[in-house]
């Protein structure tokens, strides 16, 4: 190379993925049997991590792990629930001696105007998201405070984290609940290196559970549009023009789960979003 370019290239060389880069790590993930938990667990399994995938469903959550053998643990256990929360951590330390990456991912969508959205609504939105988060965070600093060797806590919140979901007060609240407790946890957990960091997706329309259902349909409707032209729809809004996968997402874990990649982040937020640039959803 001419030598203007060797920093360059230096620093392409140093982000290149190494094998084993997580290699004895042990990694938890909440929501693992869906379709962004599970390219979750894939990509931190293929970086070398040991992975838990705690989930409500119990087949879902061990199909999740199937191909990682004795690197795989499935907890099936309700992100809401203190008990099972703990209970899951207790089985990745007994299995794995330690956890060293939690992802908070389990999650659900759910959309209505505010007139027609009822306190039931209202309250299963911020108990899976908002609470389930805080409870996973709870114990993960139980526990990762107590190894003192640092940590990674990865948040996978919602573009509607930052901007208003259209009519989605109830989901969009909780996630902005999510980003706050996530910026709040990077302050208590800076002196002993515990990193806090949040992805924001956009719409991730394959392998996602939740638009395999009638969710799609919904969408569609409040945007005038028939379900088969939904990934068209989110394309175009964004500025990139392109789709988001469970596997963008995943990239955006790993790096934030790497120290190597981003061991002097924290509190910080990775939009994976193609560039949406309204602060108002379209
Ligand atoms: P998904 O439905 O495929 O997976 C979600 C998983 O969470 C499911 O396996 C479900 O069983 C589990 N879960 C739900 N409630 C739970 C609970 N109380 N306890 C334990 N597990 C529970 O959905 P996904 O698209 O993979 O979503 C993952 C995360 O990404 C969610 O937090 C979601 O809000 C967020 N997100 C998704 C999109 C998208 O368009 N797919 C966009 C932005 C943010």
């Amino acid at each position: 190379f001419a030598i203007e370019y060797w920093p360059l290239e230096l620093y392409k060389l140093a982000q290149a993925p190494k094998p084993g880069e997580l290699q004895g790590k042990v990694a938890l993930v909440t929501g693992g049997a869906g379709g962004i938990g599970r390219a979750i667990i894939d990509t931190l399994a293929s970086a070398g991590a040991c992975v838990v995938s705690f989930d409500l469903d119990a087949d879902g959550a061990a199909e999740a792990v199937a191909a990682y053998g004795d690197r795989g643990l499935s907890v099936a256990g309700d992100v809401t629930s203190e008990e099972a929360v703990a209970a899951a951590f207790r089985a990745a330390v007994e299995a794995f001696g330690g956890v060293d990456i939690v992802v908070s991912n389990a999650g659900i969508a759910s959309s209505s105007s505010i007139e027609e959205t009822t306190l039931a609504e209202w309250n299963r939105n911020h108990a899976i998201l908002s609470t389930g988060y805080f409870l996973v965070s709870r114990e993960a600093f139980k526990v990762l405070k107590a190894q003192d060797t640092g940590g990674s806590v990865v948040f996978i919140a919602s573009k509607n984290s930052l901007v208003a979901g259209k009519n989605a007060a109830a989901y969009s609240s909780a996630k902005a609940a999510e980003l706050h407790l996530a910026r709040c946890l990077a302050e208590e957990g800076g002196a002993q290196g515990i990193r806090v960091n949040t992805v924001n997706p956009d719409a991730v329309l394959q392998g996602s559970k939740i638009w395999g259902s009638s969710w799609r349909e919904e969408r569609a409707a409040a945007y005038n549009l028939d379900p088969e032209q939904l990934d068209e729809h989110y394309r175009q809004r964004n500025t990139l023009k392109v789709s988001i996968y469970p596997g963008d997402i995943a990239e955006a874990v790993l790096h934030f789960a790497s120290e190597r990649r981003s061991g002097k982040s924290t509190g910080n937020i990775l939009n994976v979003d193609g560039g949406v640039p309204a602060a108002y959803s379209r």
